[in-house]
């Protein structure tokens, strides 16, 4: 649902800018320092890319899934660890205690990551539990007033810079399944919780990820989101609903960008006498990208505007994200592949994205996974 459509425009257009004038002139820096520069930080905050999706009462954008899919979809059009680091926050990170939180914990939190002074991250995934996130070990044992929690968290998003943690922790033993699982409020400079070295990634270089290892870390047990115990899977998953489209709408602006990359490349080079772009096998690699980013921008606006009129988009979500995360991955190959030799080599933005792009299709739920919700969905729709 669009609100107002010369507002949204505005900050399309602002955010477009942003993208073509300060991201992708900085995309190669990125990579070599492994490090969003601090003076697009503090731009990033000031235009309000860390509270976009944060309702305005709490200091946000607060926009409507089908503006958020917009937005995503042009800033997608830059390496998307730019993104990583703010959309942690308007996602993964904040959105737990948004949906699910109290008054209180949405009140103490959800303004200071809006405005990105605290930045946040979620912790589901651990060494033994990944696409089963539901098996978790990781335990907290309640103790007066408070939480002791023991386990490791692995692969976490912002984890070596986050200042307050979404964590998912057992709280009774006794249930081995998603119903024992609570999820709980961590500040990042609570005694006994630890961060592990920065991973060494394939890609999206500049967005961090550590394991987040708890040893008889206590946490207040007011910090538990919700007030309830047993609720935090269920508040992981939908985190993780909304999320899809998010990522959805990230990997069709990152195709668009290799699209347009590929038609300069192949308008640009001649072989044979004539530019690339007159050659019929190459111009079936460029119409073969351009269809399929369409078809997936056409499929997440649409989800986005269903799940704006309040339908349960649990199985139109997990479609985008399982052909939008596949579609990227093969855009970006063909990007190379047009690039011929020029794309093998890292002075071209392709040879970037084609390794960045490839996380797309592990994190937020593994292809595999968005297939078999798909098909889970599908058959319960029916009996
Ligand atoms: C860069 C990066 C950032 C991340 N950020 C975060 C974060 O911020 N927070 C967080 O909690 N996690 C994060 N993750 C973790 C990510 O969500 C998991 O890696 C992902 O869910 C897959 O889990 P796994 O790595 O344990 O793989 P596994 O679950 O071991 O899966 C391995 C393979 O087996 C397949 N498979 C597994 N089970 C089945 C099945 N039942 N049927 C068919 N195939 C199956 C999978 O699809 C996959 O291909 C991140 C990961 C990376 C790499």
């Amino acid at each position: 649902m669009i609100r107002d459509p010369e507002l949204l425009d505005q900050l399309i257009d602002t955010i477009s800018r942003f993208v073509r004038e300060r991201l992708i002139p900085n995309e190669a820096r990125l990579a070599d320092e492994d490090a969003v520069p601090t003076e697009l930080l503090v731009e990033m905050k000031e235009i309000g890319l860390f509270g976009l999706s944060i309702p305005e009462e709490f200091g946000g954008l607060g926009l409507t899934m089908e503006e958020e899919a917009l937005v995503a979809m042009e800033l997608g059009k830059t390496s998307p660890a730019f993104r990583s680091v703010f959309g942690t926050n308007n996602g993964i990170g904040a959105q737990g205690i948004l949906i699910d939180g109290t008054p209180e914990q949405k009140a103490r939190y959800v303004p200071r990551l809006a405005t990105g002074e605290l930045l946040s991250a979620f912790c589901l995934t651990e060494p033994d539990s990944g696409s089963d996130a539901a098996s978790l070990r990781t335990t907290a044992v309640r103790d007066g007033d408070h939480y002791v929690l023991n386990g490791t968290k692995r692969f976490i998003t912002n984890g070596p810079e986050a200042d307050v943690f979404t964590v998912m922790a057992r709280t009774d033993p006794s249930n081995k399944g998603a119903g024992g699982i609570t999820a709980f409020i961590v500040e990042g400079d609570t005694p006994g919780l630890k961060r592990g070295p920065a991973d060494k990634k394939m890609g999206q270089k500049g967005a961090h990820t550590c394991d987040i290892i708890f040893e008889d870390c206590r946490v207040p047990a007011a910090n538990i989101i919700g007030g309830r115990e047993g609720q935090g899977f269920k508040t992981a998953m939908k985190v993780l609903d909304r999320g899809r489209l998010h990522i959805s709408a990230v990997c069709v602006g990152v195709a668009e960008r290799l699209v347009e990359e590929s038609l300069n490349y192949a308008i640009e080079r001649k072989q044979f006498g004539v530019p690339l772009a007159e050659h019929q096998l190459v111009q079936a690699m460029l119409a073969d990208s351009k269809t399929e980013a369409y078809a997936g921008r056409s499929m997440v606006l649409d989800a986005a505007r269903r799940k704006d009129t309040g339908e349960n988009v649990s199985t139109l979500a997990s479609c985008c994200k399982l052909f939008c995360a596949e579609m990227v991955g093969r855009v970006a190959d063909r990007a190379v592949q047009v690039h011929g030799g020029a794309g093998y080599i890292a002075e071209y933005a392709v040879e970037r994205f084609y390794r960045d792009v490839r996380l797309f299709r592990i994190y937020e739920g593994t292809t595999q996974i968005q297939q078999l919700v798909i098909a889970r969905n599908m058959v319960r729709e029916v009996s």
